[in-house]
């Protein structure tokens, strides 16, 4: 599947999990295709330790996700994502904290993680204009731990286009916000920041609170 397939097939759905589902399946093609020049894999978590925030749709995918658990693993969950974990390095060699999903080495909302964490190890293409030149310029960014022999990077045609992705991903998170009954009076769009994002860290915090998982 072509990067471009990718992302125009989830503008007619226009649905968070299709956009999801997609980008997942681009990875998975692209990897089976330079495997030999990825260190991806399962327990490989450096790109995990980072503070995210998402966009509501995506925050929306998360809650669903948990509330179809049984009670017994929405508990240990709860009881995980509570717990302090050390500072790590991340793929770059720098030590942060770690995504409060983030256990073990593995990720413990992989069904429904947001967007970004299923296009970590891709080349992305991203533009930036010069403000005095009107200069638009291309630059990719990917994975250090990836694509580390000479020459073994993939040819842009194959990058994923993330300023598209970004677009499309601004245009799931238009639809219509979901209530979630098991959260009693808590809206979602109350734990947005200024940029209408939320926070990770936080949703784990709500979770905690207003679940009822007794
Ligand atoms: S993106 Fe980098 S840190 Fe993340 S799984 Fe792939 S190789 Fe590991
Ligand atoms: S949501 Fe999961 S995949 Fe994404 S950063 Fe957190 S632990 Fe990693």
């Amino acid at each position: 599947m072509t990067e471009e397939k990718a992302t125009s097939a989830a503008v007619s759905a226009s649905t968070q999990k299709l956009l999801h589902d997609n980008v997942s399946h681009f990875f998975s093609e692209f990897a089976k295709k330079y495997e030999s020049h990825m260190s991806c894999r399962a327990g490989c978590s450096c790109c995990c330790y980072t503070d995210l925030t998402v966009f509501v749709s995506e925050a929306a995918e998360i809650l669903r996700w948990f509330f179809s658990q049984t009670d017994v693993v929405k508990k240990e969950l709860v009881e995980n994502w509570k717990q302090s974990k050390k500072a790590g390095p991340d793929a770059a060699g720098n030590l942060q904290k770690p995504c409060v999903f983030l256990a073990n080495n593995r990720c413990t909302i992989y069904e429904a993680r947001p967007t970004i964490c299923r296009s970590q190890g891709l080349p992305l293409l991203f533009r930036e204009t010069n403000l005095k030149t009107k200069e638009t310029i291309l630059h990719v960014d990917y994975c250090p731990l990836n694509f580390v022999e000479q020459d073994s990077l993939p040819p842009r045609a194959e990058w994923l286009d993330l300023d598209r992705l970004n677009t499309l991903q601004s245009l799931a998170s238009q639809q219509p916000c979901p209530v979630f009954s098991e959260l009693k009076d808590f809206r979602l769009h109350e734990l947005c920041n200024k940029d209408r994002r939320v926070s990770l860290r936080r949703l784990s915090d709500e979770l905690a609170k207003r679940a009822d998982i007794t």
